[in-house]
């Protein structure tokens, strides 16, 4: 098995649990050994973003424009599930439909719930949607737990209408909630927490091997053999690449699995012509429209995790599908006493239709594969976008909001913002300036919040002239680190995720999802390799 991640971790333990079924796991990144993880790793609120090791370094990517940026994919035991923000909300029946449609037969919503059941204890919920002994703890943040901005948002909602959705991994809602969370109110749970405990790596049939990067798949006769590890040679009966959505297709392209021409241009032997291997990429376009919060608002020290609360709704742009916006309302900015003070209504477009590609830049298997996401590329999501910033703009013009917020300025990731919030005592000290500074008078604020956090456009400036914003869009815009599409089922991938014309080969990650959900993407990766674990098991 090549990549220990959400999927990886959750197939080498589930696979092993079968004594006659030998599996060799192999991660590229650090392990992360039971009651031994990283600090960073452990904290519920999601430190371990900020931390440079835990991640590919020189991976980078184009969002909309020509602009190559950074991208932060996980490279440690338990993958993304070790260093994201732990939102665990399901992907909606709906999308399931989508699947299908696009040749994963057998993945209809009724197939998928026992699998999103037997994933999860769900700490607050006891009923038909929900699982009460699986792996991983999922829990919200009670109403009267929210800090300040969030319980000001909340307000606002509830007087235009907006229903409270306390559960969002229920039936689907539009609505306002509070955001389910993989976590428990000490720490972050992985999928190498609870997959590859004490227990279970006592295993005699499971080895893993971390530090230990693959190159390529091994094939002989249209048959995977194996893979190679810095010119070590692994066999196996069957392979299984659970890499990600961006570098199990690079894999396959670097063994010869990919569109022929491409390939060839780059001296690689073809062993099977796949079209599909790094076609449609998709991610959650996502943008900030940040603010400066008042004392009030602002969220206590002692609560660590990010109380997580968010908007679904209806975009209403024509041709587009229900549910597809979201809006995170996030509490606080970042790790350090700077980011305690500013708050965002976090703007995500849940149902993309924009598709880019992931390509190889060289055959070099230490050289990072090309990544083009062609983000708003779809005129559909550029108007979705567009309307979302207006719809924040009225949130934050409110009385509600008035009470908590200073002023408000659009932003999104950027390698400014990045190295400002790299852990560092530097930073920490900088920032902790720079949080006094801007509790100082007024006008001193607004000058540091122009000036030196946030450079740049104004929201008032995108408000007036619709082509600026649009333009800022594109710009600005970046994914959310919900990367899937790269080897769909379907075209690149069949319904068991075999790959198509090679024997002993399958794809098992946020790779094979045809169509993204709308929802962020780990629980849907857990459950599709849940999902696979059975039918690998149950196909001997
Ligand atoms: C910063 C960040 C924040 C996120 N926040 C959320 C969130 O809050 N909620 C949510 O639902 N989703 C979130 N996601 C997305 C979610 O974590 C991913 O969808 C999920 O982890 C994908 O799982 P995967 O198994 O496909 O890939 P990954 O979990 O990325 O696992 C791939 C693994 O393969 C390894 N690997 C890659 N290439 C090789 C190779 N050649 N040899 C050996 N090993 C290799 C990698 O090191 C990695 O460990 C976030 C992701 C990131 C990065």
């Amino acid at each position: 098995m090549v990549g220990g991640g959400s999927a990886g971790a959750v197939l080498a333990s589930r696979l092993s649990a079968r004594p006659a079924t030998r599996v060799l796991l192999l991660e590229a990144g650090a392990d992360t050994p039971p009651g031994r993880e990283p600090a960073e790793v452990r904290d519920n609120y999601y430190t371990a973003f900020y931390e440079p090791r835990f991640f590919w370094p020189d991976l980078r990517v184009h969002f909309a424009t020509a602009n190559a940026r950074r991208y932060e994919q996980a490279r440690i035991l338990g993958g993304g599930s070790s260093v994201n923000a732990m939102i665990a909300l399901r992907g909606l029946p709906g999308d399931f439909d989508e699947w299908i449609a696009a040749g994963a037969a057998g993945w209809s919503w009724d197939a998928v719930l026992p699998y999103f059941r037997k994933l999860e204890h769900d700490l607050d919920f006891a009923n038909e949607w929900h699982g009460s002994d699986g792996p991983i703890p999922v829990r919200r943040h009670r109403r009267d737990q929210w800090p300040g901005f969030s319980q000001a948002v909340a307000r606002y909602l509830e007087r235009k209408g907006w229903a409270f959705v306390a559960d969002m991994n229920g039936p689907v809602a539009n609505g306002y909630c509070a955001v389910p969370m993989a976590n428990t109110a000490e720490q972050r749970v992985s999928t190498a927490m609870a997959y590859l405990g004490e227990e279970v790596r006592k295993r005699p049939n499971l080895t893993i091997l971390t530090d230990a990067y693959v190159e390529r798949i091994s094939i002989e006769n249209n048959r995977a053999t194996g893979v190679q590890v810095d010119k070590k040679v692994f066999n196996a009966r069957e392979t299984i690449i659970s890499a990600g959505a961006l570098h199990s297709p690079a894999v396959l392209m670097r063994s010869g699995i990919g569109p022929r021409a491409q390939l060839e241009a780059l001296g690689i032997e073809i062993k099977t012509d796949l079209a599909g291997v790094g076609a449609n990429l998709q991610d959650h376009p996502v943008v900030s429209i940040a603010c400066h919060l008042k004392p009030n608002a602002r969220q206590a020290e002692s609560l660590r995790a990010a109380a997580n609360a968010a908007l679904r709704y209806d975009s209403g742009v024509p041709g587009c599908t229900g549910s597809d916006m979201y809006i995170a309302i996030a509490n606080k900015g970042s790790w350090h006493a700077l980011g305690r003070q500013l708050g965002a209504l976090v703007l995500c477009l849940y149902k993309p239709y924009s598709r880019g590609t992931v390509s190889l830049a060289s055959k070099d298997p230490q050289v990072e594969p090309e990544v083009r996401f062609n983000m708003l590329s779809d005129e559909r999501d550029l108007e979705r976008m567009v309307r979302a910033v207006r719809l924040a703009a009225q949130i934050y013009a409110s009385p509600e909001l008035a009470e908590v917020t200073n002023e408000s300025f659009p932003t999104s990731f950027s390698e400014r913002v990045r190295n400002l919030n790299a852990l560092s005592r530097t930073n920490q000290l900088r920032a902790a300036a720079g949080a006094v500074a801007l509790d100082g008078p007024a006008a001193l604020r607004r000058w540091l919040l122009a000036n030196v956090v946030n450079p740049g456009v104004s929201l008032a400036a995108l408000l007036a002239d619709e082509s600026a914003l649009r333009s800022w869009l594109k710009q600005r815009a970046t994914g959310f680190y919900h990367p899937v599409g790269t080897c769909s089922m379907g075209s690149v991938v069949d319904a068991d995720c075999r790959v198509m014309g090679v024997e002993g080969l399958r794809v098992i990650d946020a790779s094979i999802v045809p169509v993204i959900t709308r929802a962020n993407t780990n629980l849907t990766t857990i459950m599709l390799a849940e999902r696979m674990a059975d039918r690998i098991a149950a196909a001997g």
